[in-house]
């Protein structure tokens, strides 16, 4: 096998640097204990290569909450089993609301804005369970499968505190239900809508991970998980709504598709060319890290490497 140099270790480096030099970087979630419990200022950030070289700077092999991020996985999964007829059920609109937003719902048929908000990924995750019994097992086998860890695992201790905390998720849920838009049982859906929030990753497994949509569908192995099509679709609903009433934000400065979590990660993806990851646990109010989009900004400025 062939691997690449670091081509952009160097650049790396000097957005640490400079991220190291910046105070004020937000608070770390606090609505779980495991989450309020990381420090706000740990800071790491990864790019894996299309051939999967990976490589990174700070804390890029420490494993945090991925939670969000991993909606981008279950929406891929989901669309190379179903198609467009997902579409029938979550729009592709960015919502302009926080991520946990309930107002939309009633005026648009229990249909949500976008994959990416609660609402979104709770219609998704439910279509994914339908069609594999075992949503959050099925994103699990992937994401050990693309990142090449077998370690990576749900943290119980997490899933524990989403579900006692999980009221607003629930209420999400049922709302949904009564539009007739979730199949599976309430307790059912969040139970693994909780444990898919709960993986813990590192950096590095994560933009190995994230490949497959530099590579216009292709997994790590060379088989295809989306058409090339499907995979300009998932980066655009990146790019517009991956960080919730912030994307216009986030492109203005980054440029590239990206989605969030509050666990303090964000995944982002230049097509054609690599795969990153970035993790710092402080928020800003719209529940994305501030550390990490300063150091995508960084990264794309020093590299010229936006979508644009
Ligand atoms: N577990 C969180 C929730 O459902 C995930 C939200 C996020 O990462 N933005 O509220």
């Amino acid at each position: 096998i062939m691997t690449s140099s670091p081509t952009y270790l160097p650049v790396l480096e000097r957005v640490a640097e400079e991220i190291g030099h910046t105070p004020g970087r937000g608070r770390s979630a606090d609505y779980i204990p495991a989450l309020a419990a990381r420090d706000a200022r740990a800071f790491g950030m990864a790019v894996a290569e299309l051939d999967g070289t990976v490589y990174g700077v700070g804390d890029w092999r420490e494993p945090f909450s991925a939670q969000s991020i991993t909606k981008v996985f279950t929406l891929a999964l989901d669309l190379a089993r179903e198609g467009d007829e997902l579409w029938e059920h979550v729009g592709r609109e960015p919502s302009g609301n926080p991520f946990n937003s309930l107002v939309q719902l009633e005026y648009e048929n229990g249909i949500p804005r976008n994959p990416f908000i609660n609402a979104g990924a709770l219609v998704v995750t439910d279509r994914l369970q339908t069609r594999t019994g075992d949503a959050a097992g099925e994103l699990l086998g992937f994401l050990r499968a693309e990142s090449g860890n077998p370690e990576l695992d749900f943290d119980e201790e997490v899933a524990a505190s989403e579900t006692v905390n999980g009221d607003r998720n629930a209420a999400l849920a049922h709302f949904m239900a009564s539009y007739g838009n979730i199949d599976n049982p309430v307790p059912v859906l969040l139970e693994q809508y909780f444990r898919q929030c709960s993986i813990t990753a590192s950096c590095a497994d994560l933009a190995l991970a994230t490949r497959f949509l530099a590579r216009h569908g292709l997994r790590a192995d060379g088989t295809r998980l989306l058409a090339s099509r499907q995979a300009k679709q998932v980066n655009a609903v990146m790019l517009t709504c991956g960080t919730y009433d912030a994307a216009g934000d986030f492109a203005y400065r980054v440029g590239l598709p990206g989605k969030s979590g509050v666990g303090g990660g964000i995944i982002a993806v230049v097509p054609g060319r690599c795969a990153l990851c970035v993790w710092s646990p402080g928020l800003d109010e719209r529940g994305n890290s501030v550390a990490g989009v300063a150091a995508l900004d960084r990264f794309t400025t020093l590299t010229d490497l936006s979508v644009f």
